[in-house]
């Protein structure tokens, strides 16, 4: 039988990068993934390319910092499937500015999307789980969630927030048999991160070639990006724990950048 065979996993930020690879990795595995995006029409050809493939797929319009569209979009999953046992929150930006430059509106929009989304869906995803008496979480962090880098204040910022959220719902989890983890990855070559190379060559007045040399692989043990491969592994690795010996934990995935 399939890892996640009839199991049913939401998955925000599902229609591009890290977290679609996360969705046709637990489909290729058994699970029904729920693509919830900001971009229906991403959302949908996310969901025919599983479904091409010979697996299940649903998805959802979800803006992450709106408690109706998540809710909403919790209780569409519950009707059509009744039950939802992971949430792997990774709807995300980036916006790099120095700090003494940093937009205020910039910062609240930054925060708002990686701490309030994550607030949000898992606190509407945690009410089926409680009833369930069973549930995974898994975080999106970054190596940002243990170290700092320049211009990504509030970056770093919600970052290492999310890893005591995750604390906090293993703790309050526990009897309901529902374990947190958080997943924080080196630099992935997603649109995320290709946005960022240019953005940070110009405010560091350095090539782009240097941003990546430089700044994003100089502390890799192989000078290799990290894949969304080798993320969705660690991410389907706590998704399919069986008990709660890891829950609350942390790990990192970045080919050596960040060793704890
Ligand atoms: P991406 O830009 O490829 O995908 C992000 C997805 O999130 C998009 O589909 C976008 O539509 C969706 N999204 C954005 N705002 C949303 C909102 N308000 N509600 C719902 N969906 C929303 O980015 P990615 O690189 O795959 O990043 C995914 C996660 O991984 C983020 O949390 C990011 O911080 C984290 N991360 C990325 C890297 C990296 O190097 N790419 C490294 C560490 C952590």
């Amino acid at each position: 039988m399939a890892r996640f065979d009839k199991q049913v996993g939401i998955i925000t930020g599902a229609a591009s990068g890290i977290g679609k690879e996360i969705a046709l990795r637990y489909a290729a595995d058994g699970g029904t993934p729920v693509i919830a995006d900001l971009n229906l029409d991403a959302a949908r050809a996310t969901a025919e390319e599983i479904k091409g493939k010979g697996g299940d797929a649903f998805a959802v319009a979800m803006n992450v910092i709106d408690e109706d569209a998540v809710t909403g979009g919790v209780d569409e999953v519950m009707n059509k499937y009744g039950r939802i046992d992971l949430l792997v929150s990774n709807a995300g930006i980036q916006i790099v500015h120095p700090l003494v430059d940093f937009p205020y509106a910039d910062w609240k929009k930054l925060l708002s999307i990686h701490l309030d989304g994550a607030f949000l869906t898992t606190k509407a995803c945690l009410k089926h789980m409680y009833a369930a008496k069973s549930g995974a979480i898994v975080y999106m962090g970054s190596v940002h969630s243990k170290e700092a880098s320049r211009l990504k204040a509030p970056y770093v910022t919600a970052k290492h927030g999310l890893v005591g959220l995750c604390k906090v719902v293993a703790k309050e989890g526990a009897e309901f048999h529902v374990r947190a983890n958080v997943v924080c990855p080196g630099f992935v070559r997603t649109p995320l991160v290709d946005k960022q190379i240019p953005e940070q060559a110009r405010e560091l007045h350095i090539s782009e070639e240097q941003v990546i040399k430089t700044i994003m692989l100089n502390d890799t043990v192989d000078g290799e990006f990290t894949t969304t491969d080798d993320v969705a592994d660690c991410v389907l690795f706590f998704a399919g724990a069986k008990t709660n010996a890891l829950t609350g934990q942390s790990i990192v995935v970045s080919h050596g950048w960040f060793m704890q």
